[in-house]
């Protein structure tokens, strides 16, 4: 539905790029989440999809056309893609129903989509008001409304619940993607929280520093990480570096990063207690108790610090941590 073919975009004449050498494409009805820190090019990424920048490389196609490229440009109006970013960005003089009718002057019986529209995200008594007589929450989902109103064939969202305190947002991005997935459309969602992406997204793009790390479903995410990076993302992760490799006596190959999953290191009393091939000790700095576990700051030896869990209550000072082979992460990358 769309492809992405070797996108790039620099800000400054090619001395750095926003955006590298971006492939990747999209399924119809697909949900696929872009996750990146800050000034990762998330943004930079969706407003050249979206028709707000034009590429330095490569090319968009959507359906079989070409939307951008070094010789074409089809202007966003004419591209079929609905917007929401995180500032609502509503007109303040015009009423929510006024709002929802502005994108859809092409549409026969336009009034009667933008009611249903209104109905859709739940608003529908609420057309006549003025944007600031609404919560956040709802003037994002008239944001939704305005931006499914003209039928578009890709929606975008870039960080719609970032102005949102935390219990808001949950409650608002599982409503948003409930109204989302009766319509069909095929949707682009831009977050920094990997929480939001794991709950909605078919597919997640992992984007750093302008280029693409890794993109996949969230279960292969886990796994198969392709970066130190992407485990990090996907749970808490210890770098098996040399320190720790010497600790616990495991020589690894110098040409690969190596990482274990917190939740893979098991805790013991005694060495002879763990079956596990590479083995420590610790000592125990901090125990905090959190629900059933209790989740151990530890040092070793070596000076190394790093954070276990236990069922355990009976933690004495000193114990033994390890972990086997089968578990670690292997990257070729750091
Ligand atoms: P994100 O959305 O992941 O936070 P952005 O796409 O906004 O990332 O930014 C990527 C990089 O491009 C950052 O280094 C940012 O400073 C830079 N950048 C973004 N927009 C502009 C712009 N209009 N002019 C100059 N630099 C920009
Ligand atoms: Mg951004």
């Amino acid at each position: 539905m769309l492809t992405i073919n070797s996108l790039s975009k620099s800000y400054n004449k090619g001395k750095n790029f926003a955006l590298e050498d971006v492939t990747f494409n999209l399924k119809a009805g697909q949900v696929c989440a872009i996750v990146g820190e800050s000034g990762s090019g998330k943004t930079t990424l969706v407003r050249l999809i979206a028709g707000l920048e034009r590429p330095d490389h490569g090319s968009i196609v959507m359906g079989d056309k070409v939307i951008a490229s070094l010789d074409k440009f089809v202007q966003p109006e004419k591209r079929k893609i609905g917007l929401v970013f995180q500032e609502y960005a509503l007109f303040p003089h015009l009423t929510i129903l006024e709002n929802v009718l502005y994108g859809i002057s092409k549409i026969k019986h336009k009034r009667k989509r933008a009611q249903d529209m209104l109905d859709l995200v739940g608003l529908s008594d609420l057309g006549d008001r003025y944007p600031h007589q609404l919560s956040g929450g709802q003037q994002q989902r008239v944001a939704l409304a305005r931006a499914l109103a003209p039928e578009p064939s890709l929606l975008i969202l870039d960080e719609p619940f970032s102005n949102l305190d935390t219990m808001l947002r949950t409650q608002l991005r599982n409503e948003v993607f409930d109204i989302i997935k009766k319509t069909e459309v095929t949707v682009l969602f831009v977050t920094h929280d990997t929480q939001d992406a794991l709950s909605v997204a078919d597919e997640i793009l992992i984007l750093q520093n302008g280029k693409v790390i890794q993109k996949d479903v969230a279960a292969n995410l886990y796994v198969n990480p392709n970066t130190l990076y992407v485990a990090s993302l996907f749970g808490s992760t210890v770098h098996i570096n040399k320190n720790l490799q010497h600790a616990f006596r495991c020589p690894l190959k110098e040409t690969c990063c190596y990482a274990i999953r917190n939740e893979k290191i098991k805790v013991s009393p005694s060495s002879s207690d763990t079956d596990c091939e590479y083995i420590t000790t610790a000592q125990v700095i901090k125990k905090i108790q959190l629900g059933e576990s209790i989740q151990l700051l530890l040092k070793l030896d070596s000076g190394e610090q790093l954070t276990v869990m236990t069922q355990d209550k009976n933690i004495a000072d000193t114990i033994f941590i390890g972990f086997n082979s089968t578990d670690i992460l292997e990257f070729e990358n750091e």
